[in-house]
């Protein structure tokens, strides 16, 4: 399932560009351009998060955060902040915001923001899957092993973490990055290539043509797919 998030900013380009970015990160996206429609819209539907602009026309962040939280609503609430405006930081996490990003700011500290407050929000529950079966592979997750027609296929920790994740996270576009994250858990790290290195392993060991591949498939400039 898509995580979905509602951003709320006036200043177009930038709405465009985290739109775009975070659309291409595989979340479900709704924009609003000014503070009363972002507080309709955050309370009339169901979100894992809120990127929320302070300075916004007809209600200012601020008093949207608030009455948001008297509200009950407990969604992760990101604000975004312009530079100098340090009260309102202050303010904005007294008020119920869970974290806040001083404008301009890098699109991956944007990201990385993102994810952490959703994992915060969601606390990875430990998987319930004991089994897991796709083709040919049998994914034995409490013995940690897996098979292949019958025979025991032999992954590294690494690739074993790989392969859960892609089962947990099934017809999902991965990105690198994201996969570096998430399973490497570097937070920072120049060398997707890694990530490269071992879809490929786990396509030797586990496809029928690790050339073309069937489930860990490629999402050309976007990362990885598996569809088991
Ligand atoms: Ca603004």
């Amino acid at each position: 399932m898509k995580k979905k998030i509602l951003l709320v900013e006036d200043e177009l380009g930038l709405r465009i560009t985290i739109r775009d970015r975070l659309t291409s990160e595989g979340y479900a996206v709704e924009t609003a351009s000014d503070g009363k429609e972002g507080y309709d819209c955050a309370l009339g539907h169901a979100f894992d998060l809120i990127i929320l602009d302070i300075m916004l026309p007809r209600k200012n962040g601020l008093d949207i955060c608030r009455d948001l939280r008297q509200e009950g609503l407990a969604t992760p609430i990101m604000m975004l902040t312009a530079r100098d405006q340090t009260l309102d930081k202050v303010l904005g996490l007294k008020l119920g915001a869970d974290d806040y990003l001083t404008k301009p700011f890098e699109m991956l500290e944007l990201l990385a923001r993102i994810e952490a407050l959703l994992r915060r929000a969601a606390p990875p529950q430990p998987s319930a899957m004991t089994a897991y079966q796709f083709g040919r592979v049998q994914v034995d997750f409490k013995r940690t092993e897996v098979s292949r027609q019958g025979e025991t296929v032999s992954l590294s920790a690494m690739e074993f973490q790989l392969l859960r994740y892609f089962i947990e996270h099934r017809g999902e576009t991965l990105s690198r990055e994201r996969l570096l994250q998430d399973v490497w858990a570097y937070s920072k790290t120049p060398y997707t290539r890694t990530v490269d290195v071992h879809v490929v392993w786990l396509r030797q060991k586990l496809e029928d043509d690790p050339k073309q591949p069937h489930w860990i498939v490629t999402v050309h400039g976007m990362g990885y797919k598996f569809t088991g």
